[in-house]
């Protein structure tokens, strides 16, 4: 069999990872560094500019406390909050938020952008690029303003909001899987695959498979991205397989079969002992959440005048940031067992060994994948096994 790489390419792959690894490696500091900054020194001059413009903003749109429309807003959230003063406290949030953003600016925008580019790896313009980001930073806001004003919320207005917020919000988790079809329309146009051969055959293989499924669409990512891409969205009804532009361009028939035969292969993994564990653990971070308040506020930490102050903010993202710290490799060592079933499971079905290698191959060469990245790359989480362990794997004609 031919090397995956010639050593030119292999070059330029690892001048392509390297600065990931990099990043990688020091991002856990750095993050650290940026939060106990936050933490010890910033936290309180941001929350009295942050109660500042509230204030003037009081002044100048008061008004609407009053109007008749707006007047129900104002008194829900109110309510919500418990008091007057959530003004200041999204306002707060959104600005510790910008802070972060604005640092990590340069570095995000010279990794999604100018690397991606350099290697051939993009097709954003500018433009498309600059909404793209925009767009997730808004949505990003809006989750920030609505954990505000629900989570403390809840918080300063209930003692056991842990577990009244934990319980909903696990079971939402539990279904959420059945959304999915809809969260990448946001970003990407999709189209039902035409009829045609391609069609007919992936129909058949999920019949075969036993998997109903309710469409096979055509993402555009081609756009943003030259990677191949494919995957099931939705579950039940709702499910559909997803195969982007660039996989329907650069896959022949039989390889296109074997990289949905992989994906098929997740339907089938037990989903109910990961789901339940998750929602365990989030009602128990809930919890330990909970006794952190509770002590910030009793010994007045960053400047904390009472329970669930929006000054622990910054101390929440510290520790989401060391629960995925600890939580990314185990994260990454179950994801990569099932990824190797997975494959197992496309071989299966479809008996074609030669189809799956050349699937893998082209998707190697395509996305410029390291085929043997460090193993501390691959112990802090990766999702897949490397791609030369994935082809060393595979049975031997
Ligand atoms: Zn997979």
């Amino acid at each position: 069999m031919e090397p995956l790489f010639t050593p030119e390419q292999l070059a330029e792959i690892h001048a392509y990872h390297l600065p990931y690894y990099v990043r990688a490696a020091v991002d856990p500091f750095a993050k650290v560094l940026l939060l106990a900054l936050l933490l010890g020194v910033l936290v309180r001059p941001f929350f009295r500019m942050a109660t500042s413009v509230a204030g003037g903003l009081e002044r100048g749109l008061g008004f609407l406390r009053t109007a008749p429309v707006s007047r129900a807003f104002f008194q829900a959230m109110d309510r919500l909050w418990g008091e007057a003063g959530w003004g200041a406290a999204v306002i707060f949030a959104l600005m510790t938020d910008l802070f972060v953003k604005l640092i990590y600016a340069p570095v995000d925008v010279w990794f999604a952008y100018t690397l991606e580019h350099r290697h051939g790896m993009s097709n954003y313009t500018p433009a498309a690029f600059a909404w793209d980001l925009f767009k997730g930073h808004l949505m990003g806001a809006f989750a920030i303003a609505a954990l505000v004003i629900g989570m403390y919320g809840l918080a300063r207005r209930t003692r056991h909001w842990w577990w009244i917020l934990g319980v909903p919000v696990a079971l939402l988790m539990l279904v959420s899987a059945a959304l999915d079809p809809y969260r990448s329309r946001l970003y990407f146009e999709q189209e039902p695959l035409p009829p045609g051969a391609l069609r007919t055959r992936i129909t058949e293989l999920m019949t075969q498979a036993d998997i109903p499924f309710s469409d096979v669409l055509v993402e555009k990512t081609s756009v943003a991205s030259r990677r191949l891409q494919a995957y099931f969205a939705g579950q039940g009804p709702t499910r559909t397989i997803v195969l982007n532009d660039v996989i329907i361009q650069e896959l022949g028939e039989e390889e296109v079969l074997a990289a949905v035969a992989h994906e098929a292969g997740h339907i089938h993994e037990p989903k109910w002992p990961g789901r339940i564990a998750s929602s365990l653990a989030l009602v128990a971070l809930l919890f330990a959440i909970d006794r952190l308040l509770r002590r910030a506020s009793t010994r007045g930490w960053f400047g904390t005048t009472r329970f669930a102050d929006i000054r622990t903010l910054p101390l929440l993202s510290l520790i989401l940031f060391v629960v995925s710290l600890v939580g990314g490799p185990i994260a990454g060592t179950f994801s990569r067992e099932r990824e190797r079933e997975a494959d197992r499971f496309a071989l299966r079905l479809t008996h074609d060994t030669d189809a799956f290698r050349r699937m893998l191959v082209k998707a190697a060469r395509v996305n410029k994948m390291d085929p043997e990245p460090p193993r501390w790359v691959v112990l802090k989480g990766m999702s897949h096994p490397p791609i030369a362990e994935r082809l060393a794997s595979l049975p031997t004609p």
